[in-house]
């Protein structure tokens, strides 16, 4: 690390998860692999084969995974590259050669992954063709990636335990296996990556501190202690922190901890208003499966389960006895015993939020492709899979099914069609289920927003999903950090399309409850409220400071914010009340 005169630098970033981490970094390069060379015993041939498969399916899935989750935000040619290398990962002549290095020769599968692949970069670059020197680079490419798999992945997240990473990009795989080896990562910074992408939303359930878009991360020299400040309106890393900029933090985070001791106490008493409105309030719950302290923290249950986390942390298409099991799982751990309520959200997969297994189809706009509900019901098996696997799990529970995108009315109506038949089907099997389910869908698409009332008289509940809502009502990827100062959900076009949506599910008595991040911010909770709607789901994390707030403040104030914020011209009208509002109540 270069020394010298260091000076204290803010850099800003893109917040995806609020908080506040002081610690060391953990700077993620290029690994210096060193590879050694051993025999292997003949006995363990099918274990060496095995670490090597392993190896080599990591290395897809990540290709895939960075092949779709960058599509649209790199060119044609580098697409290009990601299919090649796929395309190398499959060639038979070359997994032969790394067969026969390990079942023949016996010999470690690294040495052979690095004598082949190192035979072929040789090869290729002697070649006069630049399409093959082009080829050559690839291949060292895919050599790097199926070494690292193979060789540090492990080692590397035991040294990250309890540090802040800094990397270019991260993969959800490894957030998840760190967090199944109970590795500690305190916060993330990367450069690629925004809110709502995978990677992002799993940081969000996994509570991680984490600043994405932060460019130039591996330029930078990075001093041993750095502070992570991703609470929204700083949203920055502080390299080379002065003293007193340290003490301050370490001041901040005491307040903060005594902050959430404070909403600790609040902990068994209701979500209810100082002039005595209950709010119902519910958590979303994603890449967090193993709940925790998410049942004691779900007053009124779970709002939103992301069922396709379920369906990316699994090897293959989950099947119906495995998805069945974890609802009924989640269920118990939420707490219920018929007072709670658990809301599962059918697979929505597209856009960003892609299947390590699945090739989706190449779309110029994915977020405005096949994505949610257009894709189970463009995939019918999977679907019924899924559906089957809901209701058996909803057998006398308060188990509820919500489906995501929703565009137009024929949608529902296949939905429901679809769902009649596999209670035809589990009728007729013998197979209990629950009957008299209840059916909601998300409110994200500007379509169901205008034609409310009319969806309202065909489901049981509506369920605003603000993050997709503000970036179609605003046209806004809620992805990019090109346009994040357009991305805005207190823009007054979305307040107004949600109280659209909240008086049409009045008018036909209908439930309506908001599960994206606005559910979960204290602003928004009082515009929310005053729009008539008591039902919020949000990050388990969020749930005591909504608590707290909500027992501060008085329902009939509240209620007379509607017209100002309806009647604003720009968000920052509409966040200057809001702010007024909230003053002395956090
Ligand atoms: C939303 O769009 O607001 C939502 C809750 O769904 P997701 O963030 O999973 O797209
Ligand atoms: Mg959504």
């Amino acid at each position: 690390m270069k020394k010298g005169v260091m000076f204290m630098e803010r850099i800003k970033g893109k917040s995806i998860f609020e908080g506040i981490v002081i610690g060391q970094p953990y700077l993620r390069r290029k690994k210096v692999l060193n590879i050694e060379e051993y025999k292997i015993d003949e006995n363990d041939v099918e274990k060496e084969m095995n670490r090597f498969i392993v190896a080599l399916e990591e290395t897809k899935s990540e290709i895939r995974f960075l092949k779709n989750s960058l599509k649209g935000k790199i060119n044609d040619d580098e697409l290009k590259i990601l299919k090649v290398h796929l395309m190398v990962l499959d060639d038979p002549v070359l997994l032969s050669e790394i067969n026969s290095g390990i079942s023949k020769e016996f010999i470690n599968a690294e040495k052979v992954v690095d004598t082949v692949v190192g035979n072929y970069i040789e090869m290729f670059s002697k070649l006069k063709d630049p399409v093959y020197r082009q080829r050559a680079l690839d291949i060292k490419d895919i050599g790097e990636k199926l070494l690292n798999h193979l060789m540090s992945e492990d080692r590397e997240l035991e040294d990250l335990d309890g540090k802040i990473l800094l990397a270019k990009e991260i993969f959800p795989s490894e957030l998840l296996k760190a967090h199944h080896k109970g590795i500690n990562i305190k916060g993330v910074v990367t450069e690629y990556g925004g809110n709502t992408s995978h990677v992002a939303i799993l940081a969000k359930a996994l509570e991680i501190p984490t600043l994405m878009g932060v460019k130039g991360i591996k330029q930078m020299d990075w001093d041993d202690i750095i502070i992570l400040d991703t609470r929204k309106e700083n949203s920055c890393v502080i390299k080379n922190p002065s003293a007193e900029v340290l003490e301050g933090y370490i001041a901040e985070k005491k307040r903060l901890k005594q902050l959430n001791r404070e909403y600790e106490k609040l902990r068994g008493l209701p979500a209810e208003t100082a002039d005595g409105n209950k709010i119902n309030l519910y958590v979303n719950v994603g890449g967090n499966l193993d709940l925790g302290e998410v049942g004691e923290q779900s007053p009124d249950g779970i709002g939103l389960l992301r069922s396709e986390f379920i369906y990316i942390d699994s090897e293959f298409f989950p099947s119906e006895d495995a998805q069945m099991g974890i609802y009924e799982r989640v269920y118990n751990e939420m707490g219920g015993d018929g007072s709670k309520s658990l809301t599962i959200r059918t697979l929505d997969i597209g856009a960003d939020k892609n299947l390590p297994y699945y090739e989706m189809p190449e779309e110029e706009n994915p977020s405005l492709g096949l994505r949610g509900i257009r894709f189970t019901l463009a995939h019918e098996s999977i679907f019924k899979d899924q559906l089957r696997a809901i209701l058996r799990a909803a057998h006398g529970k308060n188990i509820r099914i919500m489906y995501p995108m929703v565009t137009n009315l024929w949608e529902v109506e296949a939905a429901e069609s679809i769902l009649n038949e596999v209670k035809d089907d589990l009728r007729e099997e013998g197979i209990p289920f629950k009957e008299d389910i209840e059916v909601g869908i998300m409110v994200e698409v500007p379509s169901v927003v205008l034609l409310a009332d009319v969806f309202a008289q065909k489901v049981d509940f509506f369920s605003i999903g603000t993050n997709d809502l503000t970036q179609y009502i605003l046209a806004a990827d809620r992805a990019s950090s090109d346009v994040s100062n357009l991305y805005d959900g207190y823009d007054p076009a979305v307040l107004r399309a949600i109280n659209m949506v909240s008086e049409a599910a009045a008018r036909h008595g209908k439930k309506v409850s908001v599960c994206g991040e606005m559910g979960g911010e204290p602003m928004a909770i009082l515009a929310l409220m005053s729009f008539g709607i008591f039902d919020l789901s949000m990050l388990s994390a969020f749930v005591p400071r909504a608590k707290s707030l909500i027992r501060k403040v008085n329902l009939q104030e509240i209620k007379k914010l509607k017209e100002e914020l309806l009647t604003s011209r720009d968000s920052e009208q509409v966040k200057e009340i809001l702010k007024k509002s909230l003053r002395g109540k956090l």
